[in-house]
């Protein structure tokens, strides 16, 4: 047996064409203003990819760079100027943050209904409630994707690796959400490989090249790689031994080319969502 491998370019490119559609239909484009302090090169990609992405879907763009030793009031002091910016939809503050930098006061500046990263306490809050809310981007690319894979996830055993608030947490919230039983597994779960065995549907989020071996996947799961790790010799690798798990898996996601593209799609859908509620307020 072989897994179909589901194809993150080609889905991300049908989302984003819906998005470009919706937005030329608007009366204003949405604006997106997308902040990155310092320069950690990993960053300054994917914040340039973003730009890219936002232009092609002719939202106003404006992607901010700071030095890395703005002092968090600073950047506090822009969000202040970013939320009450009637032409500001939708604000990305591109993390990790340099060390001097408290993350969750940073996120917690950010005007929810401007939170296209979803990262918000009160977003979290009302995803966890079940309420529409913006969501975090990387999680719902991956519900895009099971979809796609034709995975129904209602009543399936789901497995995520990894518990941060940023993939891990909201993937487990969403899974929930649709039904499926889910096991949030981390750093201190004690056998990994059989409560992937357990799993019909693998998400794989803790940032360790390969770790998820081809047996530890059961037979016909789908397996969705969120992780991106370079290696030493410069290849990109997933947390997924992609290789190894084609024989064992149904469906599963390549990296690069599987839930990246998605994220990416996402936080321009979730700039749309933004602009169009706030909008529809004013
Ligand atoms: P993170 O904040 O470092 O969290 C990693 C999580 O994985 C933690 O909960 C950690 O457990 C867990 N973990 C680490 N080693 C483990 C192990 N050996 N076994 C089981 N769990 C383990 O990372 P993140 O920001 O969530 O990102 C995860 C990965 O996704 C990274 O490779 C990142 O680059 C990638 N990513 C990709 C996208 C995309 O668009 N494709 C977007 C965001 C992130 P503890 O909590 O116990 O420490």
């Amino acid at each position: 047996m072989t897994a179909r491998v589901i194809d993150g370019r080609a889905e991300a490119a049908l989302l984003r064409a819906q998005i470009a559609e919706r937005v030329a239909v608007l009366q204003a484009r949405p604006g997106l203003a997308v902040v990155l302090v310092g320069d950690d090169p990993a960053s300054a990609v994917y914040v340039r990819n973003k730009d890219r992405a936002a232009k092609a879907a002719g939202i106003a763009v404006e992607t901010l760079r700071l030095p890395a030793n703005t002092s968090q009031a600073a950047l506090l002091e822009l969000i202040g100027r970013l939320n009450a910016d009637p032409a500001i939809d939708a604000i990305l503050v591109q993390l990790p943050l340099p060390a001097h930098i408290e993350r969750r006061a940073v996120i917690e500046a950010i005007n929810p209904a401007k939170d296209v990263d979803g990262f918000h306490p009160a977003n979290l809050g009302r995803l966890v409630d079940g309420m529409p809310t913006l969501v975090p981007c990387t999680p719902l690319g991956v519900m895009k994707l099971l979809a796609t894979a034709g995975m129904p996830v209602a009543g399936t055993r789901a497995l995520v690796i990894g518990r941060s608030p940023i993939v891990g947490k909201p993937m487990a919230a969403l899974l929930t959400n649709a039904d499926a039983t889910v096991t949030l597994a981390h750093s201190r779960t004690r056998d990994l490989p059989e409560e992937c065995r357990r799993a019909q549907i693998v998400i794989a989020a803790a940032g360790r090249a390969e770790m998820v071996r081809g047996d530890w996947i059961g037979r016909g799961a789908t397996v969705i790689d969120v992780g991106i790790n370079r290696l030493e010799d410069g290849r990109l690798v997933g947390d997924v031994a992609f290789s190894e798990c084609l024989s064992h898996a149904g469906a599963i996601t390549p990296v690069p080319g599987g839930v990246g593209p998605m994220t990416i799609a996402c936080l321009l859908e979730n700039t749309v969502l933004a602009a169009t509620h706030r909008r529809g307020r004013e």
